[in-house]
């Protein structure tokens, strides 16, 4: 007899996982297509969300190796205002929190192409990026003067660091931690990098703010994890942290940062202690949290397929604004495709001129909009929407309209 055994918990290796929502086989949503690529298959990925009821972490089954996801990763940070923006804040206050001077190391774990370092660096503190992008690492270098390994994070990378006189006074971690299949052998890095007086400040998708806003395109291959503070406090304790500190964030459609520190002095101060008590009040450790998440999904497929059906019929032109990995998530998981949609357009200058997986829409200029004129754009990215609807103001003076599809579908 064959023995099956199921995927196990990232966290706490616990085996009875429950499933929330089968978003089916997708393709990677940042595995953009060049014009070659269209005639060739596109390789496709189980895309299931579970809850584990030993430790609460919600996660993703399929692990995708890391070197097919991340070694030509596409995003990059600084086409944001808003992550930027973000990421200065915080370096803003940890220089003061932390007293950093030329003496102290700042380290970001997936530094991207240094559009948080670069601040730290502009004031005089050393710093140093790890990125395993080979493409964006060079950006970083090239443009912003970071020192930036070009390798993936683990124990064994920290401890070369340690032993290299690298040890860390800042380790910074955005949206990393969702995206690493071995979760225990970061942290475990996390805990080795740190000087003793350290302190690692670390920003993930809050869980609790995908189920109350129907975030489901934020689930994608990248994405392993969904975080809660209870699942986070479980997951550092087993490595000797301590989270210190908590903030809830509205970046990427819910953000929770964490400031954790060694657990030999490091105690949860007063918003730890209330988040866990109102994540207890929740229930975001109980299956029962969960469920209904997928009838909501789906409810809102129905009202945006409605509203696209509906002004189709009528004639109106509709195009895209963001192909970004949501945005590949909610096209092909609702079955939005060219039929539909004429064009997506992006920042990135990475992405111009190719496709977007699964659904093969052409990849174009923000400029081109006002050229080609459609009467809506379906706002993938509505996480900035904010930032994006100030920069089409023209198109939008011209009577062009955006439709928001998150947490429910509107028309601005
Ligand atoms: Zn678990």
């Amino acid at each position: 007899m064959v023995n099956v055994t199921g995927p196990r918990c990232r966290s706490c290796e616990h085996g009875d996982l429950r499933p929330i929502l089968s978003l089916g086989r997708t393709p990677l949503a940042n595995a953009l297509l060049t014009a070659e690529q269209l005639r060739e298959p596109e390789a496709t990925f189980p895309l299931d969300l579970v809850f584990c009821p030993a430790c609460a972490l919600v996660q993703i089954t399929e692990t995708v190796p890391p070197e097919v996801l991340f070694r030509e990763y596409a995003y990059l940070s600084s086409f944001s205002d808003t992550v930027v923006q973000n990421a200065e804040g915080i370096v803003r206050r940890l220089i003061g929190l932390e007293g950093l001077g030329s003496e102290s190391l700042a380290v970001e774990i997936a530094s991207n192409d240094g559009y948080l370092l670069q601040h730290y660096h502009h004031k005089g503190i050393p710093v140093l990026g790890i990125e395993p992008a080979a493409n964006i690492a060079r950006v970083a270098r090239a443009e912003r003067g970071i020192p930036t390994v070009c390798e993936f994070f683990g124990a064994e990378l920290a401890a070369e660091l340690v032993a290299g006189g690298r040890a860390a006074d800042v380790v910074h971690a955005n949206n990393v931690l969702a995206h690493v299949a071995d979760l225990n052998g970061v942290v475990r890095g996390i805990a080795t990098v740190l000087k003793p007086r350290g302190v690692a400040v670390i920003e993930v998708p809050y869980v609790k703010d995908l189920i109350d806003h129907c975030e489901f395109d934020t689930i994608y291959h990248e994405h392993l994890c969904y975080f809660s503070l209870t699942a986070l406090d479980r997951l550092f304790r087993r490595h000797r942290l301590v989270i210190r500190d908590v903030e809830r964030i509205p970046i990427h459609g819910g953000t929770l940062r964490i400031f954790a520190s060694r657990a030999e002095w490091a105690i949860p101060g007063e918003a730890v202690k209330s988040l866990l008590a109102e994540e207890a009040a929740w229930g975001v450790d109980r299956e029962e949290f969960y469920r209904g998440f997928g009838a909501k999904v789906e409810r809102l497929r129905a009202s945006l397929l409605e509203l696209l059906g509906g002004l189709k019929a009528q004639g109106r032109r509709i195009a895209a604004y963001g192909a970004s990995a949501k945005g590949s998530t909610l096209l092909n998981f609702f079955g939005i495709g060219a039929d539909t949609l004429e064009f997506v357009v992006d920042r990135s200058t990475v992405k111009q001129g190719r496709y977007t997986p699964g659904t093969h829409l052409p990849i174009l200029a923000p400029e081109r909009v006002l050229e080609l004129r459609p009467d809506y754009l379906l706002l993938l990215t509505w996480n900035f929407a904010d930032e994006i609807l100030a920069q089409q103001q023209t198109f939008r003076d011209q009577g062009g309209r955006f439709i928001i599809p998150i947490p429910e579908c509107r028309v601005v």
